[in-house]
């Protein structure tokens, strides 16, 4: 049972650390229980707000967070934030040249992190391995735990050795989290990363803001020029599209015809892809027309269409 204590420790770093008034639930009880020591499973859709449920034990812990997430590009994104707001954050992957990736680990090693956010693969090395052994872990958060379980539609081979974790860190307190996972795969997920006496918190999936569409196909960039035009003047949006070619071509189209848009797929270079990801954040009623590679982690407030 969490102490009052605890809930108001949480509570002023809320405020004071994210300045939110209130928590969204059930990020108060999966903090507390992180904050009792125990693991935790966390299905919530995205946007529900995962991040403080790790972010906030993080800091109220003694030692580093450790955050492990397939989602590279997006961890930048994550630290920064963070950093704006005083925490002591970094990442290690592989967009880091040398230089950095040593500094960040030596920052790890001196203890003055809150939070170190790490792709699996990199997590796994022998030289943060030796590292992780001198150093005072908070928690482990498995970001996107879905990557785990060949159910899902993810599926990383590296997260399977996540459950060296539990055996090498048998009192360090875990939590998985992920916002796609149905009964086989949650079930999967709790298996293979040994959290099968973990609390598992669920909440809704019902978005009554989100309303679906289905119309037949046919002069398809007219019609969707037309309904942008019509239901959404001013707004960004995702248009995916199911070759790399037809994403150029559709988003060539749009920014012709008076609505600005960038392309998004595997085949272009990772500054590309990067820069269009930085702009689509950043710039007002700029769409992005995509494979499926674009989309998992996306923290843009304002996306109001889907097609
Ligand atoms: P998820 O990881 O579940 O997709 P995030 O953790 O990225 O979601 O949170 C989505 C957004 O909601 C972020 O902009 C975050 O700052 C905001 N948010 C999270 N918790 C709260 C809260 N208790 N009050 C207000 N905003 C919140």
């Amino acid at each position: 049972m969490a102490t009052k204590k605890v809930k108001q420790q949480a509570q002023s770093v809320l405020k004071e650390v994210f300045g939110y008034d209130e928590f969204r639930a059930p990020q108060e009880e999966v903090i507390c229980s992180i904050l009792d020591g125990k693991d935790a499973f966390v299905l919530m859709p995205t946007g529900g707000g995962k991040s403080l449920c790790y972010q906030i034990p993080s800091i109220i812990r003694e030692g580093t967070g450790i955050v492990i997430s397939p989602l590279i590009s997006l961890m930048k994104d994550q630290v920064d934030a963070l950093v704006r707001c005083g925490v002591n954050a970094a990442y290690y992957n592989s967009s880091l040249k040398a230089a950095e990736a040593k500094d960040v680990l030596d920052r790890f090693e001196a203890g003055e992190l809150d939070l170190l956010y790490v792709a699996p693969e990199r997590l796994l090395t022998k030289t943060f391995q030796k590292r992780l052994e001198k150093v005072k872990v908070a928690m482990f958060a498995v970001d996107e735990a879905h990557c785990v379980s060949q159910w899902g539609h993810d599926f990383r081979p590296e997260y399977r050795r996540l459950d060296l974790l539990p055996t090498r860190f048998p009192h360090v307190p875990r939590v998985a989290l992920t916002a796609t996972a149905d009964t086989p795969t949650r079930k999967d997920i709790a298996e293979n990363l040994h959290l099968t006496n973990a609390q598992c918190f669920l909440t809704g999936f019902d978005r009554p803001n989100i309303t679906y569409r289905i119309e037949t196909k046919g002069n398809s960039k007219q019609r969707l020029l037309s309904f942008l035009n019509r239901e959404h003047p001013e707004d960004a949006g995702i248009v995916y599209c199911l070759s790399r070619r037809k994403t150029e071509d559709v988003a060539q189209w749009l920014t012709d015809n008076g609505r600005p848009a960038l392309p998004y797929h595997a085949g272009l270079t990772q500054e590309t892809r990067q820069l269009h990801q930085d702009r689509f954040l950043r710039e007002d009623g700029l769409s992005i027309c995509a494979t499926v590679a674009f989309g998992m982690g996306i923290d843009k407030p304002n996306v109001r269409f889907v097609a």
